[in-house]
């Protein structure tokens, strides 16, 4: 007990933060980062940071930053994998999902409990920690578990807030204030995404996720964000060409995750806003949208998958002539991840990137996060290098009906041969307490099979038929 009451008394003194008109300003990323000893790349890697974190800034550098990794911890990371925001303690609540959530008086179930809060009741967060989340509960510091609420923040509000220029000439700004250097400027009628707002500053998104700084007067609400929908993109440096086929020229080439209003559907391709005003392609099979999915977002609210991309680190699994079965899952479940995501699922995954994870930590990441589903990723090798097809593996009878929500999917109308559902004896199964499934959607000792796998078509196919049948079982 001697312990924690240390620690608790290093995270007052070190987290609490300014009350009133200073805000502390926080790192956010959208990604996994490396996180460094000192400002530059030659420095050693000392942790990563994930999706959706956010770290208060300590100090800046040129191009780096210094973030506070937890009370005792700092670490660089490069300015440009960061999402900076100003917040203050009030800009960020979060509600109960459950009811009689425990807060308890430190980051882990192995804190004491201070008391409880009721579902749908609102509450400040003072600061975030891994999978705990701080709040101020009744004028003293208690924790929750971030996976049993939702939050709020300002910028997630602002994600979707997507404005239109309304002067002729609107400068974009480096910083606040008239004073700052204009880095660009944006024609009228201009579509930005407004990231936050402070005072009467607004920080936008434009031109392929540059941003800047303009006057919030000349921004105006658009009906084009009215009932439009959105393409996001899947894969790192997507190529956006003049017209919808493969043999038109590459206008632009969009990052991974950037959204783009759909303005119309030709055949397999959408037809997405620039905002400068004019338009180009995307092949369909790169990009996610709401409406690719069957079934409507507010459906899968609140519900928790886990996928677990098969192997990982040292190992490597199955070996095709060129493929890596660790690659190639890590690719496949974060493409379904994002398809999930945008159907509104909560999706936990048990590594995003290349590394080592033990089998029992697959398993407690589900039992943990309590999750509706956990699915596992993986491609099939076998020494018949004509065995070919793709199967769906349940252990207990229980697994039944997601093993055959999903084979429905996958099974009807993959080009792979259909070899089922069957039983298999996985450790990731056997020693789950929650549905779950192991998918093995390929062979890579078939040479024919390696390649048509690591196709984008086959992906897009895939990953969308495995989160279909993942959103019908949620049903
Ligand atoms: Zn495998």
């Amino acid at each position: 007990m001697k312990n924690y009451s240390v620690l608790i008394l290093l995270f007052t003194i070190l987290f609490t933060m300014p009350s009133g008109a200073s805000a502390q300003k926080m790192a956010n990323f959208n990604e996994t980062v490396n996180v460094r000893s000192a400002p530059n790349l030659s420095s050693s890697v000392i942790t990563q940071v994930h999706q959706n974190e956010s770290h208060p800034i300590m100090e800046e550098d040129g191009e780096w930053i210094q973030i506070q990794l937890d009370a005792e911890k700092v670490g660089w990371v490069a300015s440009r994998l960061v999402t900076i925001t100003s917040e203050n303690n009030s800009s960020k609540t979060i509600e109960s999902t459950v009811s009689d959530l425990q807060v308890r008086a430190g980051p882990g179930k192995e804190f004491p409990v201070l008391g409880s809060i009721e579902v749908n009741t609102k509450w400040d967060v003072i600061k975030t920690e891994k999978d705990w989340i701080a709040i101020d509960y009744k004028g003293q510091e208690g924790w929750v578990a971030s996976w049993l609420v939702n939050s709020t923040t300002e910028s997630d509000q602002a994600v979707s807030s997507i404005k239109e220029v309304q002067a002729n000439i609107l400068n974009v700004r480096e910083s606040q204030g008239l004073g700052s250097r204009i880095i660009h400027q944006l024609p009228s009628g201009s579509v930005v995404e407004e990231v936050k707002k402070e005072n009467d500053w607004s920080f936008i998104r434009y031109d392929n996720g540059q941003t800047g700084w303009v006057d919030s007067s000349f921004l105006k609400e658009t009906t084009k964000s009215a009932g439009s929908r959105y393409a996001t993109i899947l894969y790192q440096a997507t190529n956006l060409r003049d017209g919808p086929g493969l043999g038109n020229k590459v206008i632009t080439q969009a990052r991974l995750h950037e959204k783009y209003q759909i303005l119309s559907k030709e055949g397999q391709w959408y037809e997405v806003a620039l905002t400068d005003g004019s338009s180009a392609y995307v092949a369909e099979w790169v990009v996610s949208t709401a409406a690719s999915l069957s079934t409507k977002q507010n459906l899968h609210a609140r519900k928790t998958v886990v996928l677990d991309a098969g192997h990982g680190g040292n190992d490597s699994g199955a070996q095709g002539i060129t493929t890596l079965e660790k690659i190639l899952t890590l690719r496949t479940t974060s493409t379904i991840a994002e398809k999930l995501k945008s159907a509104g699922v909560r999706v936990i995954l048990t590594r995003d990137t290349d590394t080592y994870i033990a089998l029992d930590e697959r398993t407690t990441i589900s039992e943990r996060n309590n999750a509706d589903a956990f699915v596992s990723i993986h491609f099939d090798s076998t020494v018949d290098p004509t065995a070919n097809g793709t199967t769906t593996y349940y252990y207990d009878q229980s697994d039944m009906s997601l093993a055959s929500a999903i084979h429905n999917k996958i099974g009807d109308d993959t080009s792979l041969r259909d070899r089922g559902v069957r039983f298999g004896n996985y450790y990731v199964l056997r020693n789950n307490k929650q549905p779950s499934v192991l998918l093995e959607l390929g062979f890579l000792s078939n040479p024919w099979e390696e390649q048509l796998v690591n196709r984008l078509d086959y992906q897009a196919e895939i990953t969308s038929e495995v989160a279909n049948g993942i959103l019908s079982f949620l049903q």
